[in-house]
């Protein structure tokens, strides 16, 4: 048995004005100290050098409180707490990914901490302390008794409940707890694969299986453009505005849950029945940055894959390896190590040009292969290639590149 922590989210049904006003409050609060607290942060630097943290920020506020924002007291002293915390992480993120930057070790955004604006919605807001969960509701501090749409999914019982946030989309609240629960953590006997993830595919496995991409954006694009038309031309500030607003924040609410859906399903499975899961290590950020893919990427959410499968991982005895950046998988040649330095994205098959080989093999199917052949599953055939290229007067041309385990997000402590 090992302690993990994870998350359950669900829809709550809040069934009257004065709780979605409380939960509105409680998420403008935290907005307010968020923004508050980086302005702060930001003024301290320029003035000094140096930047309060957290607690210094929530004491200063507490001060505030009773002269300039006294209306703090009609929400839980969480809310802008947590907010607080929350801006100190943004930062630490910030300062890991300038380092990462600074090394060379990275091509992205920096992602330097922004204001957050109530024209984006009302927001979220994390609360902890006395919180207690019924089969069909639960209970918040200075919120009260909330309803949930779906009964028995939040566990009541055998877990330590860390915090709760409560959260808004298009229209819907939803709430997530955070817990903490002993959990068996099985003998994972399955094989190891390697994941090429794809656009026309989400994704193909090196034993040759084929997850298709559903596309649901794609496929609901038409009408999104159409509501969202719709909403340009509607008078600004009107009601009319507003209501077409509201229709296209929950299309496009649907087609999140939907990937959601399909990512869920796709990460779970490979998360229970694979022991070993080897991955390419993309660069969301940079390919959105290429706008002929940026829908098609961010369509099939490729970020969430990643992530989610880490967390599952380690609920299931699955390790997950990714690999180095520069590994050529897709321009080698999985069976003798040629390298194609010609292959373009248009190629779907790879046509191995070494005389010994002359391998032909789909595109996708051959970097799934490579990757898998990194964990160390089938030493000999890279073994094979190297020795192969090498007699023929070439350099030896698979490397075996650095391979990084993936920091189990929810640390397994026995
Ligand atoms: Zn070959």
């Amino acid at each position: 048995m090992s302690t993990i922590q994870r998350a359950y989210k669900t829809e709550l049904d809040l069934n009257n004005e004065q709780q979605i006003t409380t939960c509105r409050q409680h998420a403008g609060a935290a907005r307010w100290a968020y923004n508050w607290g980086l302005q702060r942060k930001e003024e301290a630097y320029r003035a000094t050098g140096k930047s309060p943290n957290a607690i210094d920020l929530h004491r200063e506020l507490n001060a505030l409180k009773q002269t300039q924002v006294p209306w703090l007291y009609a929400v839980s002293k969480c809310a802008p707490q947590e907010a607080l915390r929350n801006l100190d992480n943004a930062f630490a993120h910030f300062f890991r990914r300038a380092q990462l930057k600074q090394q060379g070790k990275l091509r992205g955004k920096l992602g330097y901490p922004r204001r957050k604006s109530k024209k984006r919605g009302p927001g979220s807001f994390r609360l902890t302390g006395a919180i207690v969960v019924y089969p069909d509701a639960v209970q918040l501090p200075r919120l009260g008794r909330l309803r949930l749409k779906e009964r028995g999914y939040l566990p009541t019982g055998g877990v330590k409940v860390l915090s709760a946030t409560v959260s808004e989309y298009a229209g819907h609240w939803y709430v997530s707890l955070l817990v903490e629960q002993e959990q068996d953590i099985p003998e994972n006997t399955g094989p190891v694969v390697g994941v090429d993830l794809g656009l026309k595919r989400l994704a193909t496995l090196s034993d040759g299986h084929v997850e298709d991409n559903p596309r649901h954006l794609k496929r609901r694009l038409q009408k999104l453009k159409r509501l969202q038309r719709a909403v340009s031309r509607k008078v600004k500030g009107s009601q009319n505005r507003k209501k077409a607003a509201r229709r296209l924040g929950t299309a496009y609410r649907t087609v999140a849950n939907q990937r959601a859906n399909t990512l869920h399903q796709f990460t779970s499975r490979l998360a229970k029945t694979k022991s070993v899961v080897v991955l390419e290590d993309l660069n969301v950020a940079g390919m959105l940055k290429n706008h002929a893919l940026a829908l098609a990427i961010s369509d099939v959410g490729w970020g969430a894959f990643r992530r989610q499968l880490t967390y599952k991982a380690a609920w299931y005895g699955c390790r997950v390896i990714v690999a180095d950046r520069w590994f050529t998988s897709s321009k080698t040649c999985c069976r003798c190590g040629w390298v194609d330095e010609q292959l373009t994205l248009k190629d779907r098959t790879f046509s191995c040009q070494h005389p010994a080989c002359g391998q032909v093999m789909d595109r996708d199917l051959n970097a799934a292969i490579n990757l898998e052949q990194l964990a160390g599953s089938s030493p000999d055939r890279i073994n094979a290639c190297g020795e192969g290229s090498a007699g023929l007067g070439r350099p030896a041309q698979v490397k075996l590149p650095s391979v990084k385990q993936e920091p189990n997000a929810f640390s397994a402590s026995a």
